[in-house]
């Protein structure tokens, strides 16, 4: 039993060493590739850090604030889930064995993080998630676990807000004059917490601002710009001019829908529909400049970047995360969230 046990650990580190050599050169750009993973360069620490996809334009943005907030302090390994959890649990077990010092993990399945949080306790890797919010109870298993986001609910509200505005300043908002909003909404993915709370609390904020709303429409258009435009082109077919208000749980669908409404004929003359988004994306910065999209809330992708990346840095170096070291407020002993903001095309410059 003893020797079994002995020769199966012999075996494991060789392939952990084999496998640390092996990524050695394309893990760490600066550091002498014969050093293995838990040596970095310049006494940075290695941190690896798993996008649930590469293809999402809020998290490339979140992608590149991160890297721009680790220089000089940390050595990030990125890479991309590709959408597959299984694919990010494999990349979670080459971040251990690579003996990284913790990870940002942006989980493509947000109730799939307790597997994570197993192993990372498991390894003494401590863990940052981003963006897609673990539930309670697994947030609770480890206190090497931290969450980096911003209050769903608030981006919902803010987004609702846009609409009241455009609403209140503008009689002819009610096209057909029923004093009721007959509006379409486009979500994003199922189960993420974004999707569920912003629908729901735009909604909210509209009928709290005391207007009667008649929802003509909901489909999911996963977060997605193409699809956001095929979903915005089935509701025109079914709803046509019947529409008077399109919210869309990120910028990137609201994008889509305007091209729907576009070739509708939309945008020209006096055809005009709002539009609102969320995320204050480049190119929902320019459409707010074009007058197609009313209005987004700023979905601080910098701040979001910075946090994780200081947090996962003070974890690394085996210190406790706190305001000081860290430079954001952290609730309840994990968490650290981050103001949304209301952009409309008088405050474009608060997104920039
Ligand atoms: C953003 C979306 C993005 C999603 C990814 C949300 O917070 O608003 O644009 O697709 O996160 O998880
Ligand atoms: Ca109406």
């Amino acid at each position: 039993m003893k020797k079994t046990k002995k020769t199966l650990m012999l075996a494991l580190m060789t392939g952990v060493m084999l496998t640390a050599a092996a990524c050695g050169n394309s893990a760490s750009k600066t550091e002498d590739s014969s050093s293995g993973g838990d040596t970095a360069a310049a006494g940075t620490p290695q941190v690896g850090v798993a996008i649930y996809k590469f293809d999402d334009t809020f998290m490339t943005g979140v992608r590149n604030a991160m890297s721009d907030a680790a220089k000089g302090k940390a050595e990030l390994d990125i890479v991309d889930s590709q959408n597959a959890q299984p694919t990010q649990n494999e990349k979670v077990d080459l971040f251990i064995s690579k003996k990284y010092k913790s990870m940002i993990i942006n989980p493509v399945d947000r109730t799939a993080a307790g597997v994570i949080i197993d192993k990372a306790k498991s390894s003494n890797t401590p863990v940052v998630f981003l963006n897609r919010e673990p539930v309670a109870e697994d947030m609770n298993k480890w206190d090497k676990v931290f969450y980096v986001g911003a209050k769903a609910e608030e981006s919902g509200t803010i987004s609702g807000q846009l609409i009241v505005d455009y609403w209140k300043a503008n009689p002819k908002a009610d096209k057909n004059g029923d004093g009721k909003l007959q509006y379409v909404m486009l979500t994003g993915e199922p189960g993420h917490q974004d999707a569920e709370l912003r629908t729901k609390f735009s909604i909210q904020a509209i009928q709290d601002a005391g207007i009667q709303v008649d929802k003509l429409a909901e489909d999911t258009a996963m977060w997605d710009r193409v699809k956001g435009q095929e979903k915005m082109q089935a509701f025109l077919a079914s709803h046509g001019d019947k529409i008077e208000a399109v919210l869309a749980n990120n910028d990137d669908m609201a994008l889509g829908a305007i091209e729907a409404l576009k070739a509708a004929g939309y945008f020209t003359g006096d055809k005009y529909i709002p539009v609102v988004g969320v995320d204050a994306t480049a190119p929902a910065i320019q459409a707010l400049q074009d007058g197609t999209m009313l209005g987004t809330v700023l979905n601080d992708a910098k701040s979001q970047g910075a946090a994780s990346v200081a947090i996962a840095t003070a974890l690394a170096k085996g210190e406790t995360p706190t305001k000081e070291n860290i430079g954001f407020d952290i609730t309840d002993g994990k968490y650290v969230w981050i103001a949304y903001k209301k952009i409309t095309k008088d405050n474009i410059a608060d997104a920039q």
